[in-house]
């Protein structure tokens, strides 16, 4: 969310004449986008401020913004601890980063915008094309979230559950569409929390599936409690919806999964899944994992690693739970780290070992890649297979934007390679 937030910013910046650079020395205005969803975040501020002071020892400064869920949480701090930093901008108010900015090159000192506005905000940018031309774009649908679990800081940073319009959707992903997209991920914090006027994300799904150049839709990230059977049924019903589902699961014990405020259990989790698989036997599925949270016994974390073997997830993100200021968890006893450390290292070998075993199954098979983009100076290209697998092929021909079956022969922790086998846009007709 933070690179299309990123992209969306550099759109309306250039209203007033402030013209994306890739050379930072070149820079005006330097705006930091910040995430602070585990710790060390405030510190990489720190760091990065400090090398940009480095680099402009010589020059002019320039003006320095942070913006995004460090600036909303701790943005008076910052302002206070580094001078360098002339003002924080919270996710909710980048429709005012413009008159920011302004108001700073009157030199307007320590300024900190960050009420929540999410309205206008995405009113302001409605306005503005999308610029973003990458084969495979972003589309912020939901920002926010009203779940509360017990370790995140989402709900403080980002807001309550707020849902774009389809009208303005379907508009800007038909903008991205024009640019070059052949593939749009739609994104929210509780992506399939998404209502607007009862029009939920399989409503939209369908109205943006219609956008005829567009092949590939995904979303990230789901709640499983917001899995409700009209998003079951849309992989189904709709051919462009890749049949890789991202549902976070955190936990493999139901004791966790309470004491987290997670809202449901394992029992109705594998339902969901079950369902998904019954009506798309093609369906994988990716999740998260907090290791390590407060009162997370042995047996707790042995559920964990039975219940991933149990869903062979292909993909997974697990990190050591991380307290974070102003959530309620923040103040619960932790588990000593050292045992949190080991366990992390548990889990992720054994999912590694899943992840592995599961792409060994793909050598010498066809799997559809999009190419997104050429690597440097070589005549390779680089895409990714419905189940969101990087892939790399040798060519002499220009792939981008195109979607080809190509046959894995090699494959890597990171990195499938492969060679085209056919055009599968040809067709024929016997008569
Ligand atoms: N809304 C999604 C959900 O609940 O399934 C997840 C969005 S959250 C921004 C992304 C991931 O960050 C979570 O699934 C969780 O695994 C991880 N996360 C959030 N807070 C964390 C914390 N305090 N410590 C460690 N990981 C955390
Ligand atoms: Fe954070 Fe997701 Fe829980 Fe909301 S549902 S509080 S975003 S982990």
């Amino acid at each position: 969310m933070n690179e299309y937030d990123s992209n969306r910013i550099k759109d309306f910046t250039r209203k007033i004449d402030y013209m994306p650079t890739n050379d930072l020395i070149e820079a005006n205005c330097y705006i930091l986008n910040t995430c602070h969803i585990r710790e060390k975040a405030t510190e990489k501020v720190y760091h990065d401020i400090g090398r940009l002071k480095k680099k402009f020892r010589d020059s002019i400064k320039p003006i320095v913004l942070v913006a995004g869920c460090v600036a909303q949480a701790e943005g008076e701090i910052l302002l206070k601890r580094e001078k360098y930093i002339d003002a924080v901008i919270g996710p909710q108010s980048y429709h005012q980063i413009n008159d920011l900015i302004l108001a700073l090159e009157k030199k307007n000192k320590s300024i900190n915008f960050s009420e929540f506005d999410v309205v206008e905000k995405f009113d302001n940018f409605n306005s503005l094309k999308n610029s973003s031309n990458k084969i495979s774009s972003f589309l912020t649908i939901q920002e926010g979230c009203d779940k509360f679990c017990k370790f995140c800081v989402v709900p403080y940073t980002r807001g309550p559950e707020f849902s774009r319009s389809v009208k303005e959707l379907v508009l800007e992903a038909s903008q991205l569409v024009e640019n070059g997209a052949k593939e749009i991920t739609l994104l929210g914090q509780n992506v399939n929390a998404y209502n607007f006027k009862n029009k939920r994300i399989s409503d939209l799904i369908y109205e943006i599936s219609k956008i005829k150049f567009l092949k590939r839709i995904r979303y990230t990230t789901s709640h499983p409690i917001d899995f409700t059977k009209d998003l079951i049924d849309a992989h189904k019903d709709y051919s462009k919806l890749m049949p890789l589902i991202h549902l976070p699961i955190q936990s493999g014990s139901n004791k966790i999964l309470e004491a987290m405020n997670r809202k449901h259990t394992i029992e109705e989790y594998l339902e969901i899944i079950h369902k998904l698989r019954k009506i798309n036997h093609n369906i994988k599925f990716s999740s998260d994992f907090i290791i390590g949270y407060p009162g997370e016994t042995e047996s707790d974390f042995e559920q964990t690693l039975k219940l991933m073997s149990k869903i062979r997830f292909i993909n997974t993100y697990s990190y050591i739970y991380s307290a974070r200021p102003g959530t309620p968890a923040a103040h619960l006893p932790k588990i000593e780290l050292n045992e949190a450390k080991k366990r992390l290292i548990i889990f992720q070998d054994s999912a590694e070992k899943i992840k592995m075993q599961y792409r060994k199954t793909l050598i010498n098979k066809k799997s559809k890649v999009l190419f997104e983009n050429k690597i440097n100076n070589e005549n390779k290209y680089f895409g990714r297979d419905e189940y969101f697998n990087s892939v790399i092929v040798k060519s002499d021909k220009n792939m981008i934007g195109q979607i080809k079956n190509v046959k894995i022969i090699k494959i890597n922790q990171n990195t499938m390679f492969g060679e085209i086998v056919s055009n599968l846009n040809q067709k024929s007709y016997a008569a």
